[in-house]
């Protein structure tokens, strides 16, 4: 087993999770297979108790393990399946050496976070790398570990302390590190500073970590001098030295890492060409230059491997991603629209979807509080410009979530969308509320809630599982991968999903459609199309005279791939297009590949490039148009 080790430098939020993903969607292209492991030094067991505000989605994997929303990241990129144990904390790491002490397992000894802890740490890298993620028998050849947060942190010592034995442990040529540092560029005239990664690396350094690759964020390609500074206060060779400059979207950085463009800039005096000149230059020519990231690294890996990166299709996803023009414009309501991060998964998913469907994906956040009656009073502006979002989409969108906080206006947007036949999903929470909004107004019974949000309501649609715990939190819910079984064979989602009898999506949540209510929501016209194996829990529901009015008790987002999307976003996406019928159409002639990813077999999605220049205007990040707020790489 080699390991790659990235570390971070300088600030967060430099990209270490993508640039870490896109390191190992290079190698795997070499032809190696690729796992990897992510460490947070928090002292939480797993993001599955942390707020979405503070840290962004908890991502969920199938077996049930609510991890760092990079391992999505990694799920997405490498087209793997990680389990709850390559997410590595402080928590389950202290964990598992104090119920060793408990049972006596340390004979005596006093047990020390040097060597106890940091022996812990290696063992458990060492087992968790060996567990096979892409479906194959037997280990991967590459283990990319990203160890979250900055170096420096208190938090990450004793990571660090073990990092630098296990690379000790493994030996020379089985170990590479690369550190992820920030090249400011200042002023004006846009000199790029070295000072800050020079820093970060001795502080590495007097951690006893020696690194072997410098991947550098800048704004702009780094300057041939910029490098040979680092290089020579850094003792790492020029050709070690990545230069990660900022581009239109994150798909392009595993291209960037084998090859990168050089604007003008870089190469001439610009001084010496007008700005006119300069700009027509910058917008017509480029210079390639190899940066061949891979060959660095296999030759700190000792690994001699012949074949040249396969990225024909991450190549043509990304040029086509940059290409698309024609919008599509879907209203994201949710509690969290200040944070991105905290959607993550459904905004790839509805990218993934939007890119198969050629359409350049316009995300309207829409805070559901905004919607409702009482800020109508209290903040007219923001009432107005919610209503003016929701009804300016073509397709809406209410999330996952907990908590009372905006469900009423999530009502208002389910209701909106149901009664103007506007394309409508639900996700987990999502549907809920679609399920709450029909009691009310279809069958009429006003008072109707979940039991979340009023546990005494004389009518609750919406009920607390029995097997869930009131009164612990973490890990409690129904987690991880569950099957549903379709119940009427044409209904869309049952199409969207190649006709399969059931699939397997991952699931959390602790409150269910109430089996007692289904007959009369039923007989009001409201179709159950999905249930589980024992046919008393939801899992789908559509509306058959409707567009598209979709809610899902599980969170398809989880298993999007880019070339292969979710198959109800794909429904969002052509609903929202007017092309949903094609799309049925099409899958209904389309024979589901067996060795999908998905155990569900939903079909692969063929990209192909459409004709049209590239378009760039405000508020574009990464390929997903919004309205303002940020979205994470
Ligand atoms: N709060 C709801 C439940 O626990 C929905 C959860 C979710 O959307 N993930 O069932």
């Amino acid at each position: 087993m080699k390991y790659v080790l990235v570390t971070g430098g300088v600030v967060s939020g430099l990209g270490k999770g993508v640039t870490a993903s896109s390191i190992g969607v290079l190698l795997k292209a070499c032809g190696l297979r690729v796992t990897s492991i992510k460490i947070d030094p928090y002292l939480n067991i797993d993001a599955g108790t942390m707020s979405p505000f503070e840290h962004g989605e908890v991502f969920v994997l199938d077996d049930g393990g609510e991890v760092d929303l990079d391992l999505g990241n990694y799920e997405r990129f490498l087209n793997i399946k990680l389990t709850r144990d390559n997410n590595i904390t402080t928590g389950k790491i202290f964990q598992s050496v104090l119920e060793k002490e408990r049972r006596g397992d340390y004979l005596g000894k006093t047990v020390q976070v040097v060597p106890h802890i940091t022996d812990a740490i290696q063992d458990w890298i060492e087992r968790v790398a060996l567990i096979p993620v892409d479906g194959k028998d037997g280990p991967a050849d590459v283990c990319v570990i990203e160890l979250g947060g900055t170096i420096g942190d208190i938090e990450s010592m004793p990571f660090i302390e073990a990092l630098g034995q296990f690379s000790y442990r493994v030996g020379a040529g089985n170990f590479c590190l690369i550190h992820v540092s920030l090249v400011p560029v200042l002023n004006v005239v846009g000199e790029q500073k070295t000072k800050p990664t020079q820093h970060s690396v001795r502080g590495l350094r007097g951690l006893g970590l020696t690194p072997n690759i410098l991947a550098c964020r800048s704004t702009t390609v780094l300057e041939e001098n910029v490098k040979l500074k680092l290089s020579q206060f850094c003792h790492v060779p020029g050709e070690n030295i990545f230069t990660l400059y900022d581009v239109s979207n994150i798909w392009h950085i595993p291209l960037l890492l084998k090859v990168y463009l050089i604007e003008p800039d870089n190469v001439l005096y610009h001084e010496e060409l007008s700005f006119i000149c300069y700009r027509v230059l910058v917008r017509f020519f480029f210079w390639k230059q190899d940066q061949k990231a891979h060959e660095a690294i296999l030759k700190v890996l000792n690994l001699s491997v012949t074949k040249k990166p396969a990225l024909k299709e991450w190549t043509s996803l990304a040029e086509l991603s940059d290409k698309l023009h024609k919008p599509v414009r879907i209203a994201m309501v949710g509690k969290y629209t200040g944070l991105s991060d905290s959607y993550l998964s459904v905004l790839k998913a509805l990218l993934h979807a939007s890119v198969a469907r050629h359409k350049k994906l316009v995300v309207e956040w829409v805070p559901a509080c905004d919607l409702e009656d009482a800020s109508a009073h209290e903040k007219p502006e923001a009432y107005k410009a919610a209503w003016n979002l929701l009804k300016g989409a073509d397709g809406v969108l209410v999330p996952g979530g907990f908590g009372d906080r905006g469900v009423k206006g999530k009502i208002l947007a389910a209701k909106y969308a149901r009664e103007n036949r506007v394309p409508f999903l639900g996700i987990c929470l999502g549907m809920q509320i679609a399920v709450i909004e029909f009691t009310r107004s279809v069958l009429g019974l006003k008072d109707s809630n979940s039991t979340e949000f009023d546990p005494d309501t004389e009518n609750p649609c919406v009920i607390f599982m029995p097997e869930g715990s009131k009164t612990h939190m973490g890990g409690t819910m129904r987690l991880g991968s569950r099957r549903t079984y379709f119940q009427i064979p044409d209904s869309v989602t049952s199409k969207l999903y190649g006709n399969q009898s059931y699939i397997d999506e991952r699931h959390r949540h602790r409150y269910e459609v109430n089996p007692e209510m289904v007959p009369s929501l039923e007989k009001a016209g409201l179709s159950f199309t999905g249930k589980d194996e024992t046919g008393q829990r939801m899992e789908i529901i559509e509306l058959p005279n409707h567009p598209y009015f979709i809610g899902v008790q599980f969170h398809p987002e989880f298993k999007s791939r880019p070339g292969e999307p979710s198959a109800v976003f794909l429904g969002l996406i052509a609903a929202a297009t007017g092309e949903l019928e094609a799309v049925l159409q099409d899958n209904s002639t389309r024979k589901m590949p067996s060795t999908n990813h998905h155990a569900n077999g939903n079909g692969t999605v063929k990209y192909h490039h459409q004709n049209g220049g590239a378009h760039r205007g405000n508020g574009v990040q990464n390929g997903i148009y919004t309205n303002g707020n940020g979205v994470h790489l």
